[in-house]
């Protein structure tokens, strides 16, 4: 993989997040941890900024690089001006502070949600014994759309109507999707809170916000939201279609998840009965 390759590949899911309503203004961040091939691509770069101190530490991130959309930036113009729009940071020996290696041009800097995107770094590299790789951040209006519906949504509930709504579901994320109550967005107890709830899971829900999916890379992290969006999607046109009539059944479910060898959590399914 070049450079260039790995760039277009950041750009068309920033697109794709754009085409499918998932990031309005300059809405949604993404990053992705270079594994050793990709760092390859992007060796004998210079320091392009002062060390920055991070908000948090992440010292199992230390020597870390990362690709990151910058913040500020739209996600729908990285595709005509990645330079601008995304840049490759790298951590210090410690994992306390970064600096610029590339891009956001002319003075820009990562997400504001970056001390959430790395304290998941740090949990997934950990959790997942180094495989996974990617984090996304979205706005999927039909999932926030849930976190206003319900009064009483819960990690189980939540979870449940998912993988009772779509039969893929429970094969994409067996582990569930955790919900968080509101939380200031940017602020470290999300990022912490994120973190936390990343190691059992690879999707969590921010109420009355959005979503963070993880995976191997960003194929994977992006698939696991669309999922979810889909599931969500379906539940909402159910309702506006005179109400939901039937769901996957907990034997249905059983079956899938046998058939996948799915190392899941069917505790989760009481969480909703469906109907
Ligand atoms: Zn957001």
């Amino acid at each position: 993989m070049n450079r260039e390759t790995l760039i277009n590949h950041v750009a068309k899911t920033t697109r794709d997040m754009w085409d499918r309503g998932w990031a309005e203004a300059n809405g949604g961040n993404v990053s992705l941890r270079l594994n050793d091939e990709q760092n390859a691509a992007f060796a004998g770069l210079q320091g392009q900024s002062e060390w920055i101190q991070l908000s948090v530490e992440a010292p199992s991130l230390q020597g870390e690089r990362f690709i990151f959309t910058g913040t500020g930036r739209y996600l729908r113009n990285v595709e005509i001006a990645p330079e601008r729009n995304i840049g490759l940071i790298e951590l210090n020996n410690n994992g306390t502070a970064y600096r610029i290696l590339w891009g956001f041009e002319p003075n820009g800097r990562p997400t504001s949600e970056l001390a959430a995107h790395l304290l998941s770094h740090a949990t997934i590299k950990d959790s997942t014994n180094n495989y996974a790789h990617a984090v996304i951040h979205t706005h999927t209006p039909s999932i926030i759309a849930l976190t206003y519906a319900f009064a009483d949504l819960s990690t189980a509930k939540l979870t449940a109507l998912l993988w009772r709504m779509h039969a893929e579901c429970v094969v994409v994320f067996p582990k569930g999707v955790e919900f968080l109550p509101w939380m200031m967005a940017g602020s470290d107890d999300l990022g912490q809170a994120t973190a936390a709830a990343l190691r059992q899971r690879t999707l969590v829900v921010w109420e009355q916000h959005g979503i963070v999916g993880t995976g191997r890379n960003l194929d994977e992290a992006f698939g696991r939201i669309y999922v979810a969006e889909k599931a969500a999607e379906i539940y909402l046109a159910c309702a506006a279609a005179g109400g939901v009539k039937k769901t996957l059944t907990d034997a249905q479910l059983q079956a899938i998840a046998g058939n996948f060898r799915c190392n899941w959590e069917p505790s989760l399914l009481a969480g909703w009965p469906g109907v």
